[in-house]
């Protein structure tokens, strides 16, 4: 638990997982190759997270479906320009 976490006792099975559902604004790490793209935190696509080297994650739909249920995530507009970022 870091500071910021919200509290769930639920183990959603690994670290990466328990940070998705539990760290407001959390994005894995890439997990290609580093020699393409610096292996830099992912984006929400809306469905899973990407890296513009073509990596991919791919969690099960039953937990994307939990996540998404909790954060209400759509698909990131990008970088938001206006309105101040909540972080
Ligand atoms: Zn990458």
């Amino acid at each position: 638990m870091a500071q910021g976490d919200i509290e769930d006792p639920t183990d959603y099975g690994s670290i990466v997982r328990n940070n998705l559902m539990k760290r407001p604004g959390y994005a894995p790490y890439c997990a290609g190759s580093y020699e393409k793209c610096g292996l830099p935190r992912l984006h929400w696509d809306g469905e899973q997270f990407a890296c513009g080297c073509g990596y991919r994650t791919e969690f099960p739909a039953d937990f994307i479906d939990k996540y998404k249920e909790r954060w209400h995530r759509p698909a990131d507009q990008s970088q938001p320009q206006t309105q101040g970022e909540r972080r």
